[in-house]
């Protein structure tokens, strides 16, 4: 089978966090418009914070600016997370988002060829043995795997969510719909990309968080995403997922990153 990876990374940091991340431009796209990213890349490279960011960012735009977003979103928020002084990991993460979306929203202004473009984004960072922090803005996802269960942390920042919590769609007409790819938040937008978090706490050994793109959760259920993560390691698992994805059509671009935790 044809398979064009874009991107493969694969970081063991010992003891603590096994990860890896992989994006997939799909089988109807012509160009991968998602990126991802993480501070953990910094390890034996002067890595100053003793957290760990990891990021995936899906991008949206014509030609060009898509790609474009997602790709500054996830430079952006990592270089500025990495300078970033305040001691509350939250609001660092917060300016750091807030500035990736300043900076999109105005070179989508300086450069015709990127007007519109804009960009989802989620992030995890790993604060210390006991907390996680989930930050998201449009409808890229998290979930968390621990033992027999998964949980999907982050709330769609969408149309069909927003529909769903109104009661004016059921889950089964949202599965369907045509709408789905409408988000209700972005960076680069025309409205600041206000991000939602989450702390997550206490960690358990063997917690594996999914950071992913609508091209693996559009086509690929909870269900097959928790039994492939439960049973593999994080590289593998990555493969396996991107593969269903494909073979479901592929109709849009696939990131996962998934990071474990083993202390
Ligand atoms: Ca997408």
């Amino acid at each position: 089978m044809e398979h064009e990876e874009q991107t493969t990374e694969y970081f063991p940091i010992p003891d603590t966090i096994e990860w890896a991340g992989l994006s997939d431009r799909g089988i109807e796209r012509q160009e991968n418009q998602d990126a991802f990213g993480s501070t953990a890349e910094d390890e034996g490279r002067g890595k100053t914070r003793g957290e760990h960011l990891f990021i995936v960012a899906d991008g949206m735009g014509g030609h060009k600016g898509g790609a474009t977003a997602s790709r500054m979103a996830v430079n952006i928020i990592l270089k500025e997370y990495r300078a970033g002084s305040d001691p509350h990991p939250e609001e660092n993460l917060r300016m750091s988002i807030l500035a990736a979306d300043r900076a999109i929203r105005l070179a989508a202004t300086a450069d015709t060829r990127l007007a519109g473009m804009g960009t989802t984004v989620v992030t995890l960072t790993i604060l210390n043995e006991r907390e996680a922090l989930v930050g998201h803005v449009g409808d890229s996802r998290v979930y968390l795997v621990r033992g027999d269960s998964m949980r999907q942390l982050t709330r769609d920042h969408s149309l069909i969510q927003k529909l769903i919590d109104e009661g004016s769609m059921s889950l089964e007409e949202a599965r369907t719909s045509t709408r789905k790819n409408v988000i209700t938040r972005a960076l680069g937008g025309s409205e600041v990309g206000k991000p939602d978090f989450f702390l997550t706490a206490p960690l358990f050994p063997g917690d594996s968080f999914i950071l992913c793109s609508d091209g693996l959760h559009g086509v690929v259920t909870d269900d097959e995403i928790s039994g492939i993560v439960r049973e593999h390691r994080p590289l593998d698992a990555c493969r396996l997922l991107v593969d269903l994805a494909r073979e479901r059509g592929g109709p849009d671009n696939i990131t996962v990153v998934i990071v474990l935790w083993k202390p």
